[in-house]
């Protein structure tokens, strides 16, 4: 896609750090790092989200983060690692070229924002009938 900043890093077209790349992904280094290792895992092919994404390509997304995921813990040992993956304006998605983070985390770094939320039981009706739309739904 013509002004998407990630097809033009898939381009070459503006720089970037990369970590792995296959005929379908590419990871590479996010510039604003959350925490040190953080990493973005992208497929070439323009997708603006989970909803637009091939299934194929999603499957070369997850095994590609089970690579670079191996090659983090054993170039960083860090104590843990979010992987996180926005979907929409709504969720402060900023980029709109699927992209799943891989953000490690080290013992001494400051806890994650998206892992520190707070559980709180909930309504048993509703979570038993939203779950109930959610299976009828699948194709
Ligand atoms: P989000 O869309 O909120 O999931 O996050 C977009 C991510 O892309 C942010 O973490 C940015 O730091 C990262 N980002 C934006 N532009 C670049 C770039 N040119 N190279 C590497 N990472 C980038
Ligand atoms: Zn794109």
């Amino acid at each position: 896609m013509q002004d998407c900043i990630f097809c033009k890093i898939v381009k070459g077209e503006i720089p970037s750090i990369r970590i792995y790349e296959d005929d379908r992904v590419l990871a590479f280094a996010d510039i604003n790092p959350i925490t040190t290792g953080h990493t973005l895992i992208i497929p070439k092919a323009h997708a603006a989200d989970i909803w637009e994404i091939s299934a194929e390509d999603l499957t070369a997304i997850a095994a590609a983060s089970k690579k670079v995921a191996d090659a983090i813990r054993t170039a960083l040992a860090p104590a843990g690692m979010a992987v996180a993956q926005l979907n929409g304006r709504a969720v402060n998605q900023v980029v709109m070229h699927y992209h799943m983070h891989l953000i490690p985390r080290r013992e001494e770094d400051p806890e994650l924002p998206m892992t520190a939320w707070e559980l709180k039981p909930g309504d048993m009706d509703l979570i038993r009938q939203t779950a109930g739309k959610i299976s009828a739904a699948i194709g």
